[in-house]
């Protein structure tokens, strides 16, 4: 409260706890206390002390191989990236200080907005300053007021975030469920815009949305699409270009969210269109205007890696044959999987609860093998899950070597 005459400050010792702001989050403090006083290392706050590789580093002085990062296509290392980098870093040098729309667009931002116009065949592309930017970004500014967002339930934190800021109505629909998403468009008032927002692969789970006939019944409707492609780009689809490529309907979509932190390799978001009059989200799309552009040398790589993807057919060849070797792997152990096949470079191993969740992450680290763990919010059904990511990178002895540490960890926490 406000203290004025007539209604004096309650004294420091009553209800101090209610005025703490922080009090909200005692159930998550408790919560990770419990878990840390049980002896187990914080899973959150793991350090990289060096990177070794793609698919290696140094944790906690140890040689470990990373098997959770969405370093699919193993760019971060490749030479010719790394090169572009330091050129740009020479050139145009750290920063670039400002917003997209005053002094922060150098010719690499116009060089990667290029790159990604060729790798879509699409005519229109933006680069926000990360994926999450570019969700809240284009998904608040092209749905306002009266019109309506019809979206998968288990959408990213970015698209929901992106919901909350806009002013549309938000209409959510059971995961993957065509008929539940048809049912919500057709209440729909006539007459109102729609935006339907969809995501190419569920990184939680690792599976894939059938977008070919929820793209159909969307355009049924009259609604525009968006699909979040952060996990596909690259690796899915006969040129890298995602799920929608893969599924013959990526001329019906009329918004592709990317992003660069994850087969690309670098930090960046990006949106591609084909809608005539796309470019004017330049001007009234706040999550573009209103922060600081990316550094030269980011987008520089960036373009590198973009461009470098477009002829990665051999790596993403190796890359599905990881991802089947490890699903059919850790289905084989008695592990229980995300999906019954793998589909996509995304390999979820179901856990029981979070606290012997977090034991086999721990007892997983310690033999050298670093994977994700995830909790709710972040997963659906309040699961908790050991998210492991394959990288084209990866050789078939690791994916040999990491199924043996989790054949040993399994049995010591008593899962397999
Ligand atoms: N969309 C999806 C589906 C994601 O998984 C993520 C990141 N995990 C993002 C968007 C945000 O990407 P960025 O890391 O570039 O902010």
């Amino acid at each position: 409260g406000i203290a004025t005459p007539d209604k004096p400050e309650p004294p420091l010792d009553a209800g101090d706890d209610a005025r703490d702001l922080f009090s909200k989050f005692d159930p998550i403090i408790k919560q990770r206390q419990d878990l840390l006083d049980s002896g187990l290392e914080d899973p959150f706050g793991l350090v990289m002390e060096r990177v070794l590789s793609p698919v290696t580093a140094v944790c906690n002085g140890r040689e470990t191989i990373l098997l959770g990062t969405y370093n699919y296509m193993g760019m971060t290392f490749d030479p010719e990236v790394i090169e572009a980098g330091k050129r740009a870093l020479d050139d145009f040098g750290a920063g670039t200080t400002g917003s997209r729309v005053l002094n922060g667009t150098y010719v690499g931002h116009k060089e990667v907005e290029k790159a990604l116009c060729d790798f879509y065949g699409m005519d229109h592309a933006i680069v926000f300053s990360t994926g999450y930017q570019a969700n809240l970004g284009i998904i608040s500014t092209i749905a306002g007021k009266g019109d309506y967002i019809v979206l998968d339930i288990d959408s990213h934190a970015s698209i929901w975030d992106g919901c909350k800021m806009g002013d549309a109505e938000v209409v959510p629909f059971k995961h993957n469920d065509i008929e539940a998403m048809d049912k919500r468009l057709g209440r729909i008032p006539e007459g109102a815009g729609k935006l339907v927002v969809l995501e190419g692969v569920y990184s939680m789970l690792g599976d894939i949305a059938p977008l070919r006939e929820m793209i159909a019944v969307a355009k049924r409707h009259g609604a525009m699409v968006l699909v979040d492609e952060a996990h596909s780009m690259g690796f899915i689809g006969p040129n890298g270009r995602g799920v929608a490529e893969d599924q013959g309907c990526l001329d019906d979509v009329d918004f592709i969210i990317g992003t660069f932190s994850k087969s690309v390799g670098t930090v960046g978001g990006f949106c591609v269109s084909n809608h005539p009059k796309f470019e004017i989200m330049r001007l009234v799309c706040r999550p573009y205007v209103f922060t600081a552009s990316l550094p030269p040398s980011v987008v520089a790589t960036a373009a590198t890696s973009i461009r470098k993807l477009m002829h990665a057919g051999d790596k993403r060849a190796h890359l599905w044959e990881n991802s089947k070797r490890m699903h059919a792997g850790l289905k084989t152990l008695g592990f229980q999987l995300g999906t019954d096949e793998p589909q996509s470079a995304i390999i979820a191993v179901i856990m029981p609860d979070l606290e012997r969740g977090a034991a086999m992450w721990e007892a997983l680290l310690q033999e050298g093998l670093y994977v994700n763990l995830a909790r709710p919010p972040a997963t659906p059904a309040n699961m908790t899950l050991l998210r492991c990511s394959l990288c084209a990178e990866h050789t078939e002895e690791q994916v040999g070597d990491i199924l043996v540490m989790f054949e040993a960890a399994g049995k010591a926490v008593g899962i397999i």
